[in-house]
């Protein structure tokens, strides 16, 4: 049996920030003790149905998993560790908000077996954090991250946000610089995007602040990419960068290996409100309501909300789709071949013959990725490969 990737949604933060859409409440506090009751129910149902199986990554994520009092987590643990067996190099990531932790949550996190940090800090600059409705300023996310460090953890990812309305280019290059000074294993850059029904859409709506200019977030984004190959990080995805000495597979070693799982379209299992899995070729959502999840899991009922059938043709445009978000490594030819059973330069060929005409992806001996001129065009490359 397949070592299962597991992710476990925390739909919780102190404070929402404007431009969220992800499915997490703030002022909920009085709801953890039942959520968490539910949601350990929920893993050890999981473990039922899928005896023996090992867990090769588990990431918590959310929301904020830090808003959690140790006691939640520790329930979450014994959970996992009673109803899965955690392979001995399991990747256990938690997300964590600067401004919701301190020495002892992160030992508490230590202790538990999370070997990986995921820190939202989006910005290093106090105006841009306060734009952002962030909880923390940047000093905060300084030492939150020296702190962890000084408990042990030594793999941080650090998440960082550009392409603010009128963003100075040099408050980007001052965020970028501190990231790097800081010399996190792994560094996650993210574009602001004007979600639907949020505050920020409002804003910008009304014209109180500006629409995110796409030809200034394309320039930030060089200038990153620039500035971290100069600081000896490997980009290996579209938004996300890593350090460490390739590996076998041509990727870094501090690549996040549970997000690779989604970039290489193989199984993983979510479990929380709002939570999609992908097994045996189905993939699935969890209900999204918070409450509604806790009573269906309480009356042992099922907690799926939809679910779609992935026939072949989906799964093998969804592996190119997937696959050329890894920016060096691409899909390779044998992997596909190994999966699918045919050569993808026969099943694609009007595809890439008419991307690669308009230079957004390149064709080697061994794989197809995009083009690295066009890096930021992706998304008209993935379409192409889609029914
Ligand atoms: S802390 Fe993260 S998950 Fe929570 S509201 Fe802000 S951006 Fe969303």
């Amino acid at each position: 049996m397949k070592p299962l990737a597991l992710y476990l949604h925390i739909p919780f933060c102190q404070r929402k920030c404007p431009y969220c859409d992800f499915n997490t409440y703030a002022g909920q506090e009085q709801r953890y003790d039942a959520y968490v009751q539910a949601l350990s129910t929920d893993i050890r149902r999981a473990g039922q149905q899928r005896p023996r199986t090992g867990v090769s990554s588990i990431f918590l994520g959310g929301g904020t998993p830090t808003v959690l009092a140790p006691e939640h987590l520790q329930t979450l643990f014994t959970a996992l560790r009673e109803s899965f067996t955690l392979l001995p190099d399991a990747e256990i990531t938690s997300e964590a908000n600067p401004g919701t932790v301190d020495q002892s949550r992160f030992q508490t996190l230590r202790e538990l077996g999370v070997n990986r940090l995921s820190m939202g800090v989006q910005s290093f600059v106090d105006e841009e954090l306060r734009f952002l409705g962030r909880i923390h300023n940047a000093q905060q996310a300084m030492r939150a991250f020296q702190m962890a460090r000084r408990s042990g953890f030594q793999n941080i990812n650090l998440d960082l946000m550009f392409g603010l309305p009128d963003q100075q280019p040099e408050l980007w290059r001052y965020s970028l610089r501190q990231a790097i000074a800081l010399q996190p294993e792994h560094l996650s850059l993210y574009s602001l995007i004007v979600e639907p029904n949020t505050p920020l859409a409002a804003w910008v709506t009304s014209g109180r602040v500006s629409d995110p200019d796409p030809d200034l977030a394309a320039d930030l984004y060089e200038m990153a990419a620039d500035m971290l190959d100069v600081a000896g990080y490997h980009a290996y995805e579209i938004s996300n960068w890593a350090q460490g000495p390739l590996q076998d597979d041509g990727l870094p070693a501090y690549a996040c290996r549970h997000n690779l799982v989604y970039w290489r379209n193989a199984s993983y299992l979510g479990l929380g409100p709002g939570a999609h899995s992908y097994e045996d070729n189905r993939r699935w959502s969890t209900i999204g309501d918070v409450a509604a999840y806790v009573d269906a899991v309480r009356a042992q009922k099922p907690t799926t909300d939809m679910m779609e059938e992935i026939d072949r043709r989906l799964e093998m445009g969804e592996t190119m789709m997937l696959g050329l978000r890894l920016v060096e490594v691409g899909v390779e030819f044998a992997a596909f071949a190994r999966r699918f059973g045919v050569d993808l330069r026969t099943e694609f060929a009007r595809e890439l013959a008419d991307l690669s005409a308009r230079g957004l992806i390149e064709i080697t001996e061994q794989r197809v990725r995009l083009h690295p001129q066009a890096r930021l065009l992706g998304n008209e490359a993935f379409a192409a490969f889609l029914p």
